[in-house]
């Protein structure tokens, strides 16, 4: 536990911005009484086990064909990861898994996104910044007890309008796991975009800052 409080002290540093919106949330550790601020970065996987991770852009196999990140992991403020945990709460009553294609994305990965696809339909321009690059962002999915996705219609980063959530021709199951998602994660106050079924917004992240910080691949 020690090591793991070293090894996000220094990202701490870094990502303790703190905005007249967020929240001191205390964290019991080895019988301290740590307060961090709910708008901290912090890795999802040492906050809950019940996630499944497929973690695109560390690898080739997305539409970029690019690997874009040293490593794969799933940062993104407390206060999304708490939302978060709520929604997979919901889902594993439902009988399934929440399974993370993408979290916070620091703005340098935003630019060479960019600089790769330089197409506002795909790519968030940098110059703005997307809320994947203020860590309230989540890209996913569900998987049922097999670990097998549920059928969505089309893969992720599908860009055509069969990604949309108003889009029609589609069996009734496929448009059933595309509610039954939207239901889980708008109950953990999160918002959909119309384009793409697998992105989703924690409301209140919608205004924090743009972050640049890296996690370490170590
Ligand atoms: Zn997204």
């Amino acid at each position: 536990m020690i090591s793991y409080l070293k090894s996000i002290i220094p990202f701490c540093l870094f990502f303790c911005i703190v905005s007249c919106k967020s929240q001191a949330v205390s964290i019991k550790m080895e019988e301290k009484i740590i307060l961090i601020n709910d708008t901290t970065f912090v890795n999802l996987k040492n906050y809950s086990q019940d996630f499944v991770y497929d973690m695109k852009y560390a690898t080739t196999n997305n539409f970029l064909k690019a690997k874009v990140y040293d490593c794969g992991e799933c940062f993104l403020r407390l206060k999304t990861v708490n939302a978060l945990i709520k929604a997979s709460k919901s889902s594993i009553k439902e009988g399934y898994k929440i399974k993370i294609f993408d979290c916070y994305r620091p703005l340098d990965i935003q630019k060479k996104m960019w600089k790769i696809v330089s197409n506002p339909e795909y790519v968030a321009n940098p110059s703005k910044g997307s809320i994947h690059n203020r860590g309230g962002a989540v890209d996913i999915t569900l998987v049922d007890s097999n670990g097998k996705e549920l059928e969505m219609g089309t893969p992720f980063d599908f860009f055509g309008k069969e990604a949309s959530h108003n889009y029609a021709d589609l069996s009734q199951e496929i448009k059933e796991n595309r509610l039954l998602l939207k239901r889980i994660m708008s109950e953990a106050n999160f918002n959909s975009i119309d384009s793409e079924w697998w992105h989703y917004n924690f409301k209140s992240g919608l205004t924090d800052k743009v972050s640049n910080v890296k996690w370490n691949c170590d």
